[in-house]
This record gives structure tokens, sequence and C-alpha cells, in this order.
């Protein structure tokens, strides 16, 4: 089967041709159509062999076809697939939510269609797209959210995956239009740094892709506001690693919320840790930076204001009670209430 993509579609638009046919062994791409509802020409259908149509298969771009089905595309769609199985199996998407990417080549990516659960796809389902989110490969519509993705990888050369969800603990933050507190746990110092913030903006749409772009270079985990985490990495697993542990740590803190006292990793132990990350060769905007610079404000101060987190522990006397238990008479009255009921249904 060939595959006629977007590309082929805008070449085929410039004849000026008002109607396309193809037959079976012609797959027409989601980003083709598009191209083709927009230039206002009809796709028709043939069932049988047409010669119309073995011509056109011509102006398919061999090129993408062929990096589509590469061993690294391959290698890279399992990933992909594998990743979105472990998204799903820690409940970091609902329904159709979620999307992974891979950056394949110069102005090439693989990522995830529209519409299907990341848990259960299999990689012929998988797209390819280019650097402006057309579709130029694979027959499943590619995830609208992509352009979110591209916002990182345009802007940001060292990122090769990106892994979207929404995790409920990093979704708390999300809602609440909180950053995280940091310096209270090594891990997402080390492996994620500091995570960034972005504004709610309407999923998949220019503006979300933008609010992104000045973020991505400074944060391998950004929380998008009202809406999920976005991640970078490495490599597939290297993205979905980032989604976890800023989801681990948002479910620490929430937890942590509850317990009396706040400790945090003190300053001086931050360069420790910023110093081993580095021997690690990974990134951080915070190298270089003075102990004061690092430990601007107290990370329980910055979660809960000034008051902290807890509420207050009333000492509980044995001898008294809680304070909100009825007063003695009440108590004897009720009881006395309960026991005229009992001996009354005994009668
Ligand atoms: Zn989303």
């Amino acid at each position: 089967m060939k595959v006629f993509a977007h590309q082929d579609a805008a070449a085929f638009a410039r004849t000026g041709a008002k109607e396309f046919r193809h037959n079976r062994e012609v797959l027409v791409t989601p980003g083709a159509r598009d191209v083709f509802s927009e230039a206002g020409i009809k796709v028709v259908f043939e069932s049988g062999a047409s010669a119309e149509a073995s011509a056109l298969t011509a102006v398919t771009s061999a090129d993408d076809a062929s990096l589509f089905s590469s061993p690294l595309a391959e290698k890279l769609k399992k990933e992909i697939c594998e990743m979105g199985r472990r998204v799903w199996i820690r409940e970091y998407c609902d329904g159709n939510g979620g999307n992974i990417s891979a950056r394949l080549a110069e102005n090439r990516f693989i990522c995830t269609p529209t519409g299907v659960s990341k848990g259960f796809m299999t990689p012929d389902m998988l797209c390819m797209v280019d650097g402006e989110g057309r579709q130029v490969a694979g027959t499943w519509k590619r995830s609208s959210e992509i352009t979110t993705h591209l916002a990182i990888y345009n802007t940001t050369p060292e990122a090769m995956s990106v892994c979207h969800a929404h995790p409920c603990h990093a979704g708390a933050f999300a809602i609440k239009g909180m950053q995280p507190p940091p310096r209270l746990i090594p891990e997402l110092e080390v492996f994620v740094g500091t995570v960034g913030m972005a504004e709610y903006k309407t999923p998949g749409s220019p503006e979300m892709a933008e609010s992104i772009k000045p973020l991505a270079p400074q944060h391998q985990s950004i929380i998008m506001g009202n809406h999920g985490v976005i991640t970078w990495g490495k490599s597939v697993e290297d993205a979905y690693f980032k989604m976890e542990i800023t989801d681990a740590y948002c479910r620490t803190v929430i937890l942590a919320q509850s317990i009396p006292g706040g400790a945090s990793i003190p300053c001086e132990k931050i360069g420790e840790l910023l110093e081993l990350k580095k021997g690690m060769g990974l990134p951080d905007p915070r190298y270089g930076l003075k102990p004061a610079e690092l430990c601007e404000v107290d990370p329980w101060t910055q979660m809960c204001g000034q008051r902290g987190c807890s509420t207050p522990v009333t000492p509980f006397n044995p001898l008294e009670g809680p304070s909100s238990s009825p007063a003695p008479a009440e108590m004897e009255a009720l009881v006395q209430k309960i026991t005229d009921e009992i001996v009354a249904n005994l009668k």
C-alpha cells in the first residue's frame, strides 16, 4: 500500500485539480485530507484499480515512507507504546488523555494518535509529523497536542522525547496554579530540577505552545495550569521517568501536609546535590547559584503560607473527653433514652 501524505496532497493541490481519486492501494493520511479540504478538493474512493490513482502515487514521498518504517522509527514506536502502557497503569491518564512523542530525524517526530487510550496502543497506530505538526505518515490521526510537544523540540535541542499526561497528584498542584515547593526530596532535585509552571491555555492551541516555549529550556517538567504535566528527556523512558518522579513528589508533599512540622533539605546540602547532578552530566539552570539564591523561600511557607500546613493539634484529655462530645448531663439523658427504647422493644 502507498501512503499519500500531507506534502503529497500539497503538491497535488498545486496542479489545480479539484478532485482526487484513489483506490485501496493508496492510503490518504489525515494530514493529506486536511490539505484537500482546505483546498476544496473532493476525495473520491474507487473500489477498483484506477490508472489515475497509480499515477498519483508517484508524488508520494518515498523518503517519509522509508523513514517511518526504518529500524529507529520502529524502535521508537515500540518504546512509546511501552511508556503509554506505564502511563496508563500508573493512572497518569484518563480516557484518551495524554500523549507521547520522540524526535526521529531533522524535522520529523513520531507521536501518538488522538482518541485512543495510551495503555493499549500498538506500533502501527503511531503517526509521524513535521516540525509544524503536519502529519506526514501514519494512518491514525495525530494528537492535537503535538503542537505543545513541538514547542519543546523547537526550543530545546537536548529534548529527544516528550511525555504529556494528567497525573492526579501533580494535577492537584495544576488546579491550584501552584508550583510544587523545592528542597524536599533529592530525587526531584537531581533527576528533574525545578518544576516549571505554565498558565492555563486551551489544550492543543497555539497559545498553549507559546506558553511552554520559554519554560522548556529551563524545566524538564512543567505543570500546565488546570490541565496536567508535560516532561521531556533524552529518551522516551527518560521523559516518562520525569513524569513519574514529578507525580511521586507531589503525592508525598500532599501527604506530608497533614503531619505537623516541616523539615527541608538544608541549603548547603542543595549545592552538594547539584554537584552530584553536574557529575552525571545532567542539565540544570541552577548551577553556579549561591546557597542563599538556592534557598530564597522555605518550601513549607511557599506551600502553606506563614501559618504552616497542619492544623494545630489539641491535646486530648481522657478525663474531660474531646471538647466536641456532649456535656455529662446531655450524655446521661441520651443513655437513659437508649436504655428506655431497648427495654420497650424487649417488652
Ligand atoms: Zn492534556
